[in-house]
């Protein structure tokens, strides 16, 4: 009998999105938090030009995507590192600094992700409670153990919407022992860049590492791009555990043109967070929790699982794909991504007439 290691025979497959839908059904996806815009023109040109190259291995030093995002983002090139979505990255952090014996300490209803990647390394999970599906900072240091080694926060949060203020993740590291690393996922930190200012001045600290992705507010989830600042010590051995040539060359091609496109990323922005905006009116309107959002989706709240799981069929059967959250234990609620403006209109009123044949008001 040829036997896997006893971590991976636990480990449960990855949750993902069911994309099902009936023959002949036209699908809108709204189950994985994509854009609903293509990327920049300009990386549509700088991909047609890099195809040429195919014949050849990627930049293992990213150097053009590096510079593009360092230039952007006003941060050091050198401690920028890419990766296959920052997915990749996520994984070889966690692989690099925990192991079996020791914790990685993340929230209640954190990105799902935190817990896959703990379960590689063959470390053990700890949540700490989310009350009112705010990340709370004083509930995560006091889950913190002498076994604790990384600490991981997105923010804004996925499936959430929520969003920690900068003044409580400064609270958070310096409450945090100062062998415990910390990774903020500022995944969708675009859409809030305007609130607060991203956390990159705390890397200098040595201690803590900001990730970031073009997935979602540059539309090139399919690319798969994703990249973090580090500090110098950390990053050399995070680089140990990434796959030489995981970012193919045209992926790093449109990666660099999408992030010197700053305007085109802005107006995605801000388009998504006007129709986001609006499609939670509209469902709070027809009586929907419908909770706000500093992201590209809208978490709803039904009466319970039932009532969700209920909905969800009936959008599917519409064509209308979201996420049934069952695998963020928080099966009574569904995570609508935002599409476009005309789609959002009718999902609304799909939401309504639902309600209607339920009996409610
Ligand atoms: C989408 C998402 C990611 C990014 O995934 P990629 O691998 O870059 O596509 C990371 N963290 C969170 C919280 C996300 O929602």
């Amino acid at each position: 009998m040829i036997a896997p290691k006893p971590h991976v025979a636990a480990l449960a497959a990855y949750p993902l999105a069911d994309l099902s839908l009936a023959p002949g059904v036209k699908p809108v996806m709204l189950a994985q938090n994509e854009s609903a815009y293509p990327p920049s023109p300009k990386a549509l040109a700088a991909a047609e030009a890099a195809l040429a190259d195919a014949m050849l291995y990627p930049d293992s030093g990213w150097t053009a995507l590096r510079a593009a995002i360092a230039e952007s983002y006003g941060i050091p090139a050198r401690d920028v590192l890419c990766s296959n979505g920052s997915m990749e990255l996520i994984v070889a952090l966690i692989g690099a600094y925990a192991g079996p014996g020791d914790e990685v300490l993340s929230t209640q209803y954190g990105y799902a992700l935190f817990r896959t990647a703990t379960m590689m390394a063959g470390a053990s999970y700890v949540a700490a409670p989310e009350p009112e599906m705010r990340v709370s900072v004083a509930d995560v240091l006091a889950h913190v153990t002498a076994r604790t080694r990384v600490v991981c926060i997105a923010n804004p949060g996925n499936p959430t919407g929520s969003r920690i203020p900068r003044a409580d993740l400064l609270t958070l590291r310096e409450g945090l022992p100062a062998d415990v690393l910390l990774l903020i996922d500022e995944a969708y930190g675009e859409f809030a860049d305007g609130l607060d200012p991203p956390m990159f001045d705390l890397v200098a600290r040595g201690d803590t590492v900001v990730s970031r992705t073009l997935s979602k507010a540059y539309g090139l989830a399919g690319m798969r791009i994703g990249w973090g600042l580090f500090p110098p010590e950390i990053g050399v051995e995070v680089r140990k555990l990434l796959i030489p040539g995981s970012v193919s060359g045209v992926a790093q091609a449109m990666g660099a043109a999408a992030v010197s496109d700053r305007a085109y990323m802005a107006d995605v922005v801000r388009k998504t967070a006007e129709v986001r905006d609006g499609f939670a009116a509209k469902l709070a309107g027809a009586g929907f929790d419908a909770r706000g959002s500093m992201t590209n989706f809208v978490l709803v709240r039904f009466a319970d699982s039932e009532a969700a799981a209920r909905a969800e069929v009936f959008l599917r059967a519409e064509g209308i794909l979201v996420r049934a959250m069952g695998a963020y234990r928080l099966p009574e609620c569904l995570r609508v991504s935002i599409g476009l403006a005309e789609d959002m209109a009718r999902v609304a009123k799909l939401f309504a007439s639902w309600k209607a044949g339920e009996g409610g008001g």
